[in-house]
């Protein structure tokens, strides 16, 4: 399988009671051969409207960190979510549906092998990382598994309602810039 077909699969899924509740199923944004993957909870109402992972206000701050960190979802950077569906009211996902929904992304890792893989928020960080992980105290650290190095840093939704986290939370950006310029050197070649 390709990660085109794993896309096409995946837009049609209906495995959860999530999708009968969104208008479509959310399923990546940027490149797909990236060495570098940021990963989020769930879509938000802005990417449930237009289908792509993190375009709303959180989405643009998003883009402004991995700017001035020298990253980009058109260069060198792969976004998705733990779950592909809105849950309602932007509920967090229920640990069912993440479970549910874990089979896409364990398909995406193993079509895609990424080198890194930056959990953004709780949600992710607890679910890829470990189920006591702490994003206030653990952020920026680094856990190898199974040859790819895992990191976390918070949610930007969160940073937008609690600013005081994100001089702290660039500076993990920096720290992943860092790392892939070490893994990868070639990436930062222009
Ligand atoms: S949330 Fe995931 S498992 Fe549930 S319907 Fe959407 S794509 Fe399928």
């Amino acid at each position: 399988m390709t990660i085109d077909e794993c896309r096409t699969r995946c837009l049609k899924c209906e495995a959860c009671p999530l999708r009968a509740g969104c208008t479509q199923v959310v399923f990546d944004a940027g490149c797909p051969d990236a060495p570098i993957w940021l990963v989020g909870e769930a879509p938000g109402g802005s990417e449930d409207a237009q289908g792509v992972p993190f375009v709303g206000k959180s989405g643009q701050l998003l883009d402004r960190f991995l700017e001035a960190a020298g990253l980009s979802r058109n260069k060198n950077v792969y976004i998705t979510n733990i779950v592909k569906c809105r849950p309602p009211q932007n509920r967090d996902p229920l640990p069912e549906e993440r479970e549910a929904c874990m089979v896409w992304l364990r398909r995406q890792f193993i079509l895609l092998r990424p080198k890194i893989v930056v959990c953004l928020g709780r949600i992710a960080a607890q679910k890829l990382i470990r189920p006591d992980f702490s994003v206030t105290r653990e952020h920026g650290h680094w856990e190898e598994k199974n040859g790819t190095l895992f990191t976390a840093t918070w949610h930007p939704a969160s940073l937008l309602r609690y600013p005081e986290n994100k001089t702290a939370s660039f500076g993990d950006y920096i720290e992943v810039r860092n790392k892939a310029r070490l893994l990868c050197p070639d990436l930062f070649e222009s």
